[in-house]
């Protein structure tokens, strides 16, 4: 079942990623767009193209039966989901396997056994790997939650249980605030996710988020080690690192072991990456969710360990085994990645489609920027304000800061408000250039030195 033509179902730049991976196996492709969507970079580079819908995602690339029939129209044999949209819909999984189609993921079954984050915290237990104390299983009603929560005690978080992207979830610090927030997590899960399902966590302070990449085939699974993902805004991630810079030896494999150990309990297969919380100062590691699919991050990884993760895994989908034993994987330098995105750090990062007028991209050694910018590109207000990732590489951690803060200098993107001046304040501050970072740390640093109206630049174009 060597796939031969895929389709992606997806946009941005995680849409032109696949088309190269899939170019480079030989594989033919098949773009689906909005009609927000057709100048898009991920059109002009596919072999063809199929409007799947209307500008709102609902209509277009969380429209299961338009995907699918594109698929089947265009006679490809695989679709990849990328991330986001249906991604993790083990109901799409079930589809693509009903039109006799591949699904470069893991099975429906997978999906739904580690999607949904009460279900995943459950297959962590069995398998062994340490999770957040929290409810056992879903909050069945609002009396049981608050007992529990009394048990556990204060702070926690109520989280969605089919969240992602940071949504649907409520750090909640006493009686009062948990009366008053829990329904609003109820409303904006059911709103966000069509599943209203909440569960409890015990609220970590001061942790790190670090999470380490799978690759499984069915049989066997292997870690291509960890990443850092501390900096973040609203629970979103905006720098990425590989490896975790400072990972203690003996707990970087404990870590990597536990996530292998997870997904073999289930048997599975494709890429996959288990998220985990870090207290320094315990040194403690909580699972918190698994990602069954290839997330944003991901070029960090394939810098360090110089393996090929979206080639690998349609590899994987199109039924070859593993190509890599877990020895073989080794992990050299230093690699950062920034996401840079259309939004104004000088407004409280509202958003700010448009058009890209001009724009000039860093090079030289070690620097990777996967984007579907092109000049004149005009950027939809539809969708994810991601433009594209800055991905650096260099033989340690200080020499990565300093080629970031070199490449950043080199990255004009003309016409529309970018994150690059906050990723440059970033990397010139102390306690960034320290890895003195934890969850709350960029939230914190906002607050306590706002990025300077007078250093601000005239958005030009
Ligand atoms: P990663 O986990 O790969 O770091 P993000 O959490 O930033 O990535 O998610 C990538 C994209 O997918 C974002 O656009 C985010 O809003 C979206 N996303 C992630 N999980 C879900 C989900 N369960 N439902 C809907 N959108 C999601
Ligand atoms: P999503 O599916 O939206 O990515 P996650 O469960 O991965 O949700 O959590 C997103 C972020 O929220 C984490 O990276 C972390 O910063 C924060 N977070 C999640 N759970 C906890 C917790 N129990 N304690 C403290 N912070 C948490
Ligand atoms: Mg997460």
């Amino acid at each position: 079942m060597t796939i031969t033509s895929l389709l992606i179902a997806n946009r941005g730049e995680i849409a032109v990623r696949i088309i190269r991976a899939a170019r480079e196996l030989g594989i033919k492709t098949v773009q689906v767009y909005s009609d927000a969507d057709a100048e898009m970079l991920a059109v002009r580079l596919a072999d063809a193209a199929v409007n799947i819908g209307p500008p709102q995602a609902a209509k277009s690339y969380l429209n299961v039966e338009a995907i699918v029939a594109a698929a089947i129209s265009s006679g490809v044999d695989a679709i990849h989901p990328g991330y986001g949209f249906l991604s993790e819909n083990a109901v799409f999984a079930d589809a693509v396997d009903a039109a006799g189609l591949t699904f470069v993921g893991p099975s429906a079954d997978t999906i739904r056994l580690l999607g949904d984050k009460v279900s995943a915290r459950l297959v962590a237990q069995k398998a062994g790997v340490p999770t957040v104390p929290g409810s056992d299983g879903r909050i069945e009603d609002i009396d049981a939650a608050r007992t529990l929560v009394e048990r556990i005690g204060y702070p926690v978080l109520v989280k969605a249980a089919a969240g992602g992207g940071g949504r649907g979830i409520r750090a909640i610090s006493n009686r009062q605030e948990f009366e008053r927030l829990v329904p609003q997590a109820a409303a904006e899960a059911q709103s966000a996710f069509g599943d209203g399902g909440l569960y409890v966590e015990k609220l970590i302070g001061r942790a790190r988020h670090v999470e380490v990449q799978i690759l499984g085939d069915g049989q066997d699974v292997i870690h291509c080690f960890e990443r850092e993902c501390s900096l973040q805004r609203r629970r979103q991630k905006v720098w990425e690192e590989a490896p975790a810079a400072t990972l203690p030896e003996k707990i970087r494999n404990e870590l990597c072991a536990s996530a292998v150990a997870l997904a073999k309990s289930v048997g599975y297969r494709g890429a996959g990456t288990a998220e985990y919380l870090y207290d320094e100062e315990t040194q403690a590691f909580y699972f918190i969710e698994m990602n069954t699919r290839i997330q944003v991050e991901h070029p960090v990884t394939e810098l360090v360990t110089g393996i090929d993760l979206v080639r690998e895994m349609i590899r994987i989908a199109g039924g070859a085994p593993l190509r890599f034993k877990q020895h073989e994987i080794k992990v050299s330098g230093h690699a950062i990645e920034c996401r840079i995105n259309a939004e104004d750090p000088y407004k409280n990062f509202m958003p700010f489609p448009g058009r890209v007028s001009a724009m000039s991209l860093p090079g030289g050694p070690g620097v990777r920027f996967d984007t579907m910018l092109y000049p004149g590109y005009e950027i939809p207000p539809f969708y994810d304000s991601l433009l594209g990732k800055l991905v650096v590489w260099d033989e340690d951690r200080p020499a990565a800061l300093d080629r970031m803060g070199r490449a950043l200098g080199e990255l004009k993107i003309d016409g529309v408000a970018t994150t690059v001046p906050l990723h440059q304040a970033l990397v010139a501050d102390k306690a960034v250039r320290a890895a003195e970072v934890h969850t709350k740390f960029l939230e914190q640093w906002l607050e306590d030195e706002p990025l300077g109206e007078d250093q601000q630049r005239e958005v030009a174009g």
